[in-house]
C-alpha cells in the first residue's frame, strides 16, 4: 500500500551539512520525498509536535536541542513508508541502530539521533498537517 510518512532532518544533521546523504539514504530505500522544506521549528511547534512526551524526564532537552538550528522537514512517500522509513532510521539510541541505518551512520546520541519518522498512520497524518498544507505535498 502506498503511504505517506513524516520526516525531519534534525539539527544535529542541518549543523553536519548532512541533508543531501540522509536524503540519499531515504531515495535508496526506495522512498520518494514529495514534500521538503528547511525551517527553524518555534518553541511553541517543537512543544506541540512532542507533546506526548512533555511529562518524559528529557522532554525540556528535546525541545531545546529540536530548536537550536535548522531542521529539515519532508513527507515521504512510497510502499509501506511508515515501517520502511522506521527501518532505515534505526533504533531510538544509535548504540542499539542495526548496520547501515541513519542513526548508525550519522547519530551522535539518543538526544542527536539525526532524524524523526512517524511511527503510525494516524500520527503521520497528524505531524504531516502541522508542516504541510495539501498544496505543497506534491507526489
Ligand atoms: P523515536 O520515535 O525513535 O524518535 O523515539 P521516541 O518517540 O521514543 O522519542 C522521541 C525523541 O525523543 C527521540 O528521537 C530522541 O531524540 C528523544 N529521546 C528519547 N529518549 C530520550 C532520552 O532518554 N534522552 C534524551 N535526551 N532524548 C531522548
Amino acid at each position: 500500500m502506498t503511504e505517506r510518512t513524516f520526516s525531519i532532518l534534525k539539527p544535529d544533521a542541518t549543523e553536519r551539512n548532512l541533508t543531501g546523504a540522509i536524503n540519499a539514504v531515504i531515495e535508496k530505500a526506495g522512498l520518494r520525498i514529495v514534500a521538503q522544506k528547511r525551517i527553524k521549528m518555534s518553541r511553541t511547534d517543537a512543544e506541540q509536535f512532542y507533546g506526548v512526551h512533555k511529562e518524559r524526564p528529557f522532554f525540556g532537552e528535546l525541545v531545546e536541542t529540536m530548536t537550536s538550528a535548522p531542521v529539515v522537514v519532508q513527507v515521504l512517500e512510497g510502499e509501506g513508508a511508515i515501517a520502511k522509513y522506521r527501518e532505515i532510521m534505526g533504533a531510538t539510541n544509535p548504540a542499539q541502530a542495526a548496520d547501515g541505518t541513519i542513526r548508525k551512520l550519522y547519530a551522535k546520541s539518543i538526544g542527536e539521533n539525526s532524524v524523526h519518522g512517524s511511527d503510525a498512520p494516524e500520527t503521520a497524518k497528524v505531524e504531516i498537517a502541522q508542516f504541510f498544507p495539501d498544496a505543497e505535498i506534491v507526489g
